[in-house]
């Protein structure tokens, strides 16, 4: 356990990080930038004292910032406000969705969680503040990631305002938008000619040369605690419905993190005492055009076979997810399921949610609406059980997956005549 002295000199709340330990084989390695075993090459994750985590409380959360760091002391870094690299993300909506709900036939309550509500618009604003502050405070002050396009974005925004070099990695077909919000951040912007699964296998080869080897690679060396930043999804969730856990819940699988962190995050909670034990359920969402994890699910297969991925959904193309074998744990111990939807099932999910919530999302959140739907219908999601779908990008930002779909109902000359004309008075 560490110490830490704030800016100020007041001490404050130590991590509950104690290690780094291999979620394959449980070797333990220290709190540094690593992400692979030694012994076995596993996934290494955080370890937390859990004795710590069992003495945090509602009220020294409630006292918190509205923004993730709220959970600081659930986290493994930023306990420190003065060591944070923080656009301060987080404390999105969660919105009653009583229209959808109806639509779908869900009886038991709906809420979509809103988390295109964040600075960089997308979930990973969540990731990058907690992944940069670790890689900040272990010495690095250059930043690069490999990106579907929203992490991308988020690292350029973050490298910005705390002045670090940022070098992010896309994909050269991505959509327009999600070049250009990151662009106007002034990283150094290198579009590849390949899938995400090439660029992810380019940034591994290029963390290995002597002109990255001090660089934090927030989905590469700094992973483990890029991965603990989505924990704070499933904190608030539970905080805002009242300290509850809800019984089930729709994500959306591209590498598996994000729906691997929420099951952790209910896990913790309930360990910490912070809610009452209760059954949860988790359900994952993907692409028809990329649905690896789906895949092994329907076929109750353990391995993921990898994919080359098409269609719509770009910001969940990962043709070969790093989490895929603990997404399905997650889903299968909880008694979930996962479902995939088509390029136009994606369409109608964002027009759904939109008609019925105001909430426009981007295809990854056009893929979980989709599948909620799939999923209610299909009779896999128990409709009379409170349910939470989670958005977690911005519909601005992949305009043309919608925009032959909708537009003016109506064209009109400038004048009561013209307005006569079309219907719209007698
Ligand atoms: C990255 C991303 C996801 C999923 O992330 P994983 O943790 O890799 O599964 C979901 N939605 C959006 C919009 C994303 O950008
Ligand atoms: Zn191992």
């Amino acid at each position: 356990m560490t110490s830490v002295i704030s800016a100020d000199h007041t001490s404050v709340a130590p991590s509950p990080a104690t290690a780094l330990r291999c979620r394959n084989c449980g070797a333990t390695y220290p709190l540094i930038a690593v992400h692979a075993c030694a012994e076995c090459f596993g996934p290494l994750e955080v370890a937390y004292d859990e004795q710590v985590l069992a003495a945090v409380t509602r009220e020294q959360i409630e006292a918190g910032p509205h923004n993730i760091w709220r959970y600081a002391p659930l986290l493994p870094v930023g306990q420190d406000p003065a060591s944070r690299v923080t656009l301060d993300p987080g404390f999105t909506p969660l919105i009653r969705a009583d229209r959808l709900a109806a639509e779908l036939g869900i009886t038991g309550g709906l809420w979509v969680k809103d988390d295109s509500a964040n600075p960089t618009h997308s979930f990973k604003d969540r990731v990058v503040s907690v992944a940069l502050t670790a890689a900040k405070g272990l010495g690095f002050e250059a930043v690069a990631c490999a990106s579907t396009g929203n992490l991308a974005n988020s690292v350029a925004a973050h490298a910005a305002r705390a002045g670090l070099l940022a070098t992010v990695f896309v994909p050269s077909d991505l959509e327009p938008a999600k070049i250009v919000n990151s662009a106007v951040y002034a990283p150094r912007l290198v579009a590849v000619d390949g899938s995400y699964d090439d660029v992810n296998r380019l940034t591994s080869e290029l963390g290995e040369t002597d002109e990255f080897e001090s660089t934090a690679f927030v989905n590469q060396n700094v992973r483990p605690y890029y991965a603990e930043g989505s924990k704070t999804l499933g904190y608030e969730t539970a905080e805002q419905l009242g300290w509850r856990l809800p019984a089930q819940v729709v994500v959306p699988i591209a590498s598996g993190s994000l729906l691997t962190k929420i099951d952790k995050a209910f896990t913790e909670l309930v360990k910490a005492g912070l809610v009452d034990e209760s059954p949860w359920a988790v359900f994952g969402a993907q692409s028809a055009g990329c649905s690896p994890v789906y895949t092994a699910f329907a076929a109750g297969q353990d391995v993921v076979q990898p994919v080359k991925p098409t269609g719509i959904a770009k910001s969940l193309n990962i043709g070969n997810p790093a989490d895929g074998p603990y997404a399905l744990d997650a889903v299968r111990r909880t008694g979930g399921a996962i479902e995939s939807v088509t390029d136009d099932e994606i369409r109608d999910g964002i027009a759904l949610l939109a008609r019925t919530t105001g909430i426009f999302a981007e295809t990854a959140g056009g893929v979980t609406v989709a599948v909620l739907k799939k999923l209610v219908e299909s009779g896999q999601l128990d409709p009379a059980k409170e349910t939470v779908v989670y958005n977690t990008g911005e519909g601005l930002k992949t305009l043309d997956a919608i925009a032959d779909r909708v537009g003016p109902t109506h064209r009109i000359a400038p004048s009561l005549r013209g307005a006569r004309e079309a219907g719209l008075i007698s």
